[in-house]
């Protein structure tokens, strides 16, 4: 008998990894069907993918969103849900057996939790929840089985070379690739004029803004690693940052036999997206074939901290722990988001993430509300620094 396709929720599905997840469903239709789709401001796209996957819901921020949304879709079968709550209803009805967590930044937290705490087999793009509430997170996985995949292609790569039973059972270190992002050889100096458009013209990989300016800065590396430690049971010191101009290698494990096991791919989401898609199976994706016969040229550095300090704020938070992560995370969506804006200089990013770190102090996380309270006031203080110059 065939299988029923299994039930999707995509979360942020209008952005850079919700296309691309859309892109795989769609080679596979008889596999996987969508529940909902969620969207913030793209209601062009939302319509267009409406028509196209025929969910039974999507979700929009706002009653005008939704509005402009039923304007433009002709598919009569998908009730439009308005709201935090309806994502979070989205990413825990019964029906629903994969939740992909693609929206952008901590507001994507609450509905990450929601698909843990009902036991999803939950594919997280979205590394800011990590980031912001790991103990939290990682307990509801734990506590309600839900399967928890890392779409991140780093830790795609480290969850494929870890021991298939994912202990730490002869394992040294883990090597965390980075590509360096376009700013990689700038001095200090060139640094500070950096424009939004030099930040997000990405060398490698094709993403959303915030992350792209986070891969410029090398927030991204930092935050990965925090989002590693949660993911893999490890500390800051068991984890090496490699810069890796190609992005072949999309990060590694070293063992204490002397033994390195890597994952090399393209640099395309759809690998690691069909990856948490069909596991333990494994389904075509779209990507490109990596060619060996073409010269690879892989190349590796170690990171400047001194540069790009964003990466040592990344680890000095979490070496403090607590509430620390959430406040650098919260911070930086601020200063990223008044660098796009024009507003701040590049090197602005670091220089108010780190005074904000300094004058908040960390507290032992106790609840999500407690989260999104400092989340707020970090993001408070942020902007009024901001604001003083
Ligand atoms: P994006 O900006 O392209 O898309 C973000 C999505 O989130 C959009 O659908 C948007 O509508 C939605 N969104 C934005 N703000 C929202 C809010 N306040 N409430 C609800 N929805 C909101 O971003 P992206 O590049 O697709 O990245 C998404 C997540 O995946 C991020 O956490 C990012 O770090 C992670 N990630 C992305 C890539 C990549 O290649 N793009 C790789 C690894 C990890
Ligand atoms: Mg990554």
């Amino acid at each position: 008998m065939a299988k029923s396709p299994m039930l999707i929720s995509i979360l942020g599905a209008t952005g850079s990894i919700g296309q691309s997840t859309l892109d795989v469903i769609s080679q596979h239709p008889d596999m996987f069907s969508v529940f909902a789709l969620t969207g913030h401001s793209n209601m062009v796209q939302l319509a267009k993918d409406i028509d196209r996957f025929k969910p039974r819901f999507a979700v929009v921020p706002s009653v005008e969103r939704l509005n402009e949304l039923k304007q433009r879709i002709s598919y009569v079968g998908c009730e439009i849900l308005v709201g935090t709550q309806a994502l979070i209803d989205v990413a825990s009805a019964p029906e629903v057996d994969i939740v992909m967590a693609a929206i952008v930044g901590a507001a994507g937290l609450e509905s990450s939790l929601a698909a843990a705490k009902s036991g999803k087999r939950l594919l997280l793009a979205n590394k800011e929840s990590l980031v912001v509430a790991g103990a939290l997170l990682m307990n509801a996985v734990d506590e309600h089985n839900a399967l928890l995949l890392p779409i991140d292609s780093e830790h795609n790569a480290i969850f494929q070379c870890l021991p298939a039973d994912r202990t730490h059972r002869g394992v040294e270190s883990i090597l965390l690739t980075a590509s360096g992002g376009p700013l990689v050889a700038l001095s200090h100096q060139e640094l500070e004029v950096v424009t939004p458009e030099q930040a997000i013209a990405h060398p490698n990989w094709s993403m959303g803004r915030k992350i792209s300016v986070d891969s410029a800065s090398l927030m991204n590396k930092g935050l990965e690693l925090i989002e590693a430690c949660w993911l893999f049971d490890v500390q800051p010191e068991d984890i090496e940052v490699v810069v890796h101009p190609q992005s072949v290698i999309h990060s590694m494990v070293r063992y204490v036999d002397g033994s390195v096991i890597a994952q090399l791919g393209a640099p395309d989401m759809r690998t690691p997206i069909a990856y948490g898609l069909a596991y333990p199976d494994r389904m075509n994706s779209g990507a490109q074939k990596l060619s060996f016969t073409d010269t690879l040229n892989l190349q590796f550095a170690a990171p400047d901290r001194d540069r790009f300090s964003c990466l040592r704020l990344a680890e000095q938070s979490m070496t403090i722990g607590g509430t620390m992560p959430a406040i650098l995370n919260a911070v930086n969506e601020v200063t990223v988001d008044c660098f796009l804006n024009g507003i701040i200089g590049f090197m602005d990013i670091p220089r108010v993430n780190e005074q904000v770190m300094d004058a908040m102090i960390s507290e032992p996380v106790e609840s999500i509300e407690q989260l999104i309270d400092v989340d707020m006031r970090a993001r408070n203080l942020a902007r009024s620094k901001i604001k003083a110059g």
